[in-house]
């Protein structure tokens, strides 16, 4: 049978880690893969973490399985992180979490559970997107097609956004990045948010919200300001959530899916469906890291670290994106990196061909998404003027 396959590529983020690994030139540079990174581009484990882990370890029993849905204390702590501000809903039963492997675990069984409501239903993302958005809900059996989203190397083009949504057909699921779009960190702000809500309604389409970047691209708060306003004016949506970023639990896999329902009863039928689901592909998920995040956020005092630790991050972030736009300025090509000053949160795309990447990864060691996303945790004060001197000697 394996003799008749056809020839595939391994995912290129995760090659292209790999390749920078490997890589033994002293000045290589790291903006490919999304991992939040200090200022000597490490990624540590969060101090929170550390904390919440050891204790965690200290005073485990067993490792006994947990049911397909995961660990209760995990799935209310997400619910309530996200919906902290919208505490009703909760207590009216009518938002429940399911835990996920990672944010990708939870867009699956997304995919999944919509495609079994409704066979027929088209996906919509947007362009561009997280790849692994397309390659998913392809990969159920569901139609994905794009709204535009960013003008080629340009600004977001929210207008045509919206009218695109509007001509979504009735009924069919819309992909919306919750905050720090990946890979354009152009994120709506409150007014075209309250615009895209009304589009939605209008069109009574199906929203699934993934929230990859809680707490990095502005705070806590601000960044669920899209989940409570839908949650406000909807009765249903569900809302992928991951932990690897904000927690630094990357390889964890940590990430619940969080549902939005009309009832409690509804809900509770919801979660029984996705736990059926999770049964036939993951059986159970993996518990280690949701007890890491369930013992921070349910400590005030380590939640209180925690918080501290991300606020931290998400000035870095801030801090990295006027590094490199001073530096640009300063060497006279700030036209390039443009979009560093709009965009939030890790990524921005920054207007270079393939083969430029492919030049910069071979002669100045610097490593990047094909399509040109680099990620600012990244770029620090060591590397930026080397960053900016390429790039500009690349594009001429
Ligand atoms: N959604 C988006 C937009 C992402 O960028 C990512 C991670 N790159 C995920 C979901 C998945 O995250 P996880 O690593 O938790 O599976």
């Amino acid at each position: 049978m394996f003799e008749s396959l056809e020839m595939t590529h391994p995912d290129p983020i995760l090659t292209l880690s790999e390749h920078f690994m490997s890589d033994t030139n002293p000045r290589k540079i790291d903006l490919g893969i999304g991992l939040y990174k200090d200022k000597n581009g490490n990624t540590p484990v969060m101090e929170s973490v550390r904390i919440a882990e050891s204790s965690i370890v200290d005073r485990a029993v067993d490792k006994v399985y947990k049911g397909s849905s995961g660990l209760d204390g995990f799935c209310d702590v997400i619910s309530w992180l996200l919906f902290r501000a919208r505490s009703n809903l909760i207590e009216y039963g009518r938002v429940l979490s399911i835990q996920t492997i990672g944010g990708t675990g939870a867009i699956r069984l997304a995919a999944e559970f919509l495609k079994q409501i409704n066979p027929k239903k088209g996906v919509w993302v947007s362009d561009p997107t997280w790849g692994n958005h397309i390659d998913i809900f392809s990969h159920v059996g569901m139609q994905v097609s794009y709204y535009p989203y960013q003008e080629i190397g340009g600004d977001l083009n929210f207008p045509v956004m919206l009218e695109s949504i509007r001509k979504i057909p009735e009924g069919d699921v819309v992909v919306l990045h919750g905050c720090g779009h990946n890979p354009t960190g152009f994120d709506l702000s409150k007014y075209q948010w309250g615009a895209v809500l009304e589009v939605v309604k209008e069109r009574g389409l199906f929203p699934v919200i993934d929230m990859a970047y809680h707490g990095l691209a502005n705070d806590l708060c601000d960044d669920v300001y899209c989940v409570e306003l839908f949650s406000d004016h909807l009765d249903e949506m569900l809302v992928a959530y991951s932990c690897s970023k904000s927690f630094g639990l990357y390889r964890d896999r940590v990430g619940a899916l969080v549902v939005l329902g009309k009832s409690r009863d509804s809900c509770v039928k919801a979660k029984l469906h996705l736990a059926r689901l999770a049964r036939v592909s993951i059986s159970s998920p993996a518990i280690h890291g949701a007890l890491i995040v369930s013992e921070i956020l349910s400590s005030p005092d380590l939640k209180r670290m925690w918080v501290g630790e991300l606020n931290l991050m998400s000035i870095k972030i801030k801090a990295a994106r006027k590094v490199l736009i001073n530096e640009a300025r300063m060497q006279g090509c700030d036209d390039t990196f443009r979009n560093v000053c709009s965009g939030v949160g890790l990524f921005s795309l920054i207007p270079v061909g393939r083969e430029d990447v492919g030049m910069l990864r071979e002669v100045f060691c610097i490593y990047m998404l094909d399509s040109g996303r680099i990620n600012l945790s990244g770029v620090n004060n060591n590397n930026v003027g080397y960053v900016v001197s390429s790039i500009k000697t690349l594009l001429g």
